[in-house]
């Protein structure tokens, strides 16, 4: 079934064409993988589709509700959750209160011991059990990404958008990493994952878009997408 539509988008910066008319769809538990060159416009689709930007025009259909015109928050509420490449937590605020946090925008927002228990469970799930106390700003970098993720879950999202998660991982938490998306999907997590390490989007994604100058240059399967001539090429000439 499908989960996510998006129809001929557009979104210029000034005189610049950052996405423009990009048209794919996401079905519901898959792990669709948005790639691209630097500056092909893959990030500001993601800020199209969470609300963070408003589109010039088109069509972003989650189900049956339009999200076009609609705040971050709303759209938060109806199920779309993020992270962002540049990671942003609380930083005063400990982990277990950065994905208490994240439950706000839940239609079934909990409160008081349900909400720290269910906390806690997230925070083990991304491997952070033992820093549940600890303030998010004295966490490593990859630890701040572990906890951004699981406030992005603490909203119990259909939509999971992943901007650049898996990037500056070890060999080590790169194979976690992977291992957590796939966990994710097998509870029937749908994805879209922007990312530039080929090893993950080969482990991960069932299909691919790739973007370049805004548009869309290719989609299929992973492995038929990555081994098009076109797409190394963009992707060299970058
Ligand atoms: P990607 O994520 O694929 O690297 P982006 O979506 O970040 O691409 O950027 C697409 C294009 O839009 C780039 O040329 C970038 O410089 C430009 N751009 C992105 N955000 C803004 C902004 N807020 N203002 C002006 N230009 C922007």
């Amino acid at each position: 079934m499908r989960l996510l539509k998006v129809e001929e988008l557009r979104k210029s910066f000034g005189g610049l064409r950052a996405v423009d008319g990009l048209s794919f769809e996401v079905a519901e538990g898959e792990v669709m993988g948005l790639l691209g060159p630097n500056g092909s416009g893959k990030t500001t689709a993601m800020n199209l589709i969470s609300g963070a930007l408003h589109a010039d025009s088109g069509s972003i259909r989650l189900e049956s509700d339009e999200l076009m015109g609609l705040s971050a928050y709303k759209i938060a509420r109806l199920g779309v959750a993020r992270t962002f490449q540049l990671v942003r937590v609380l930083g005063g605020m400990t982990c277990v209160e950065n994905v208490q946090a994240g439950m706000a925008y839940r239609k079934d927002h909990k409160f008081g011991a349900a909400a720290h228990t269910e906390a806690l469970e997230l925070l083990a799930l991304v491997g952070l059990s033992k820093f549940a106390d600890t303030p998010a700003v004295d966490l490593t970098y990859i630890d701040q990404k572990r906890l951004e993720l699981a406030r992005a879950l603490a909203l119990k999202p259909r939509l999971l958008l992943l901007d650049e998660w898996l990037a500056g991982l070890n060999p080590t938490e790169l194979q976690e990493g992977i291992k957590l998306i796939r966990n994710l999907r097998a509870q029937g997590l749908t994805v879209i994952l922007v990312e530039h390490v080929m090893e993950a989007v080969r482990a991960l994604c069932d299909r691919c878009v790739v973007m370049l100058a805004g548009a869309k240059l290719a989609e299929g399967k992973t492995e038929e997408v990555l081994a098009q001539e076109e797409v190394i090429t963009a992707y060299l000439g970058a």
